[in-house]
């Protein structure tokens, strides 16, 4: 997303709308771009540098961490925030900046249902770790009743 700094009017700039995924060529990270990035970004120039500030949101899909079944999930930058020095060039590249914060906020072990519309499939360690452990107490219990 190229900023042309002549366009910003001194009091800024309101600027909503979509734009191409910016997170192409991620599919070895299991990412892919499952829709168009949308933004909604104030801007302007102040003190030699260009400020944006706004939200993003970008779908994505990604795979389960427990069921390894593909599911979209919607990244949200809800406080995106750039400030860079302006060095010369009529234009400003956003891209890099937006890329990096949709990135920040993925999911690190993404659930499918984590959103909470789907119930996932795979196992959920923690519940079959207890029931490990609590098998071993049924039966003490059990042999206790017989000898009673
Ligand atoms: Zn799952």
């Amino acid at each position: 997303m190229k900023i042309h700094l002549k366009q910003i009017p001194p009091q800024g700039l309101h600027l909503d709308g979509d734009e191409d995924c910016p997170l192409q060529n991620l599919e070895a990270e299991g990412i892919r771009c499952a829709g168009q990035l949308h933004y909604s970004i104030d801007l302007g120039i102040a003190g030699g540098a260009l400020w944006a500030r706004g939200s993003l949101s970008q779908p994505v899909e990604l795979s389960c961490v427990s069921c390894l079944e593909k599911f979209v999930h919607e990244i949200k930058v809800p406080a995106f925030a750039v400030h860079t020095e302006l060095h010369g060039p009529e234009t400003v590249d956003l891209t890099p900046f937006m890329r990096e914060d949709l990135l920040l906020n993925l999911p690190a072990h993404p659930r499918c249902d984590r959103d909470g519309n789907r119930v996932c499939k795979g196992e959920k360690p923690e519940t079959a770790k207890e029931d490990l452990k609590r098998k071993p107490d049924w039966s003490a219990l059990d042999k206790l009743k017989l000898k009673r």
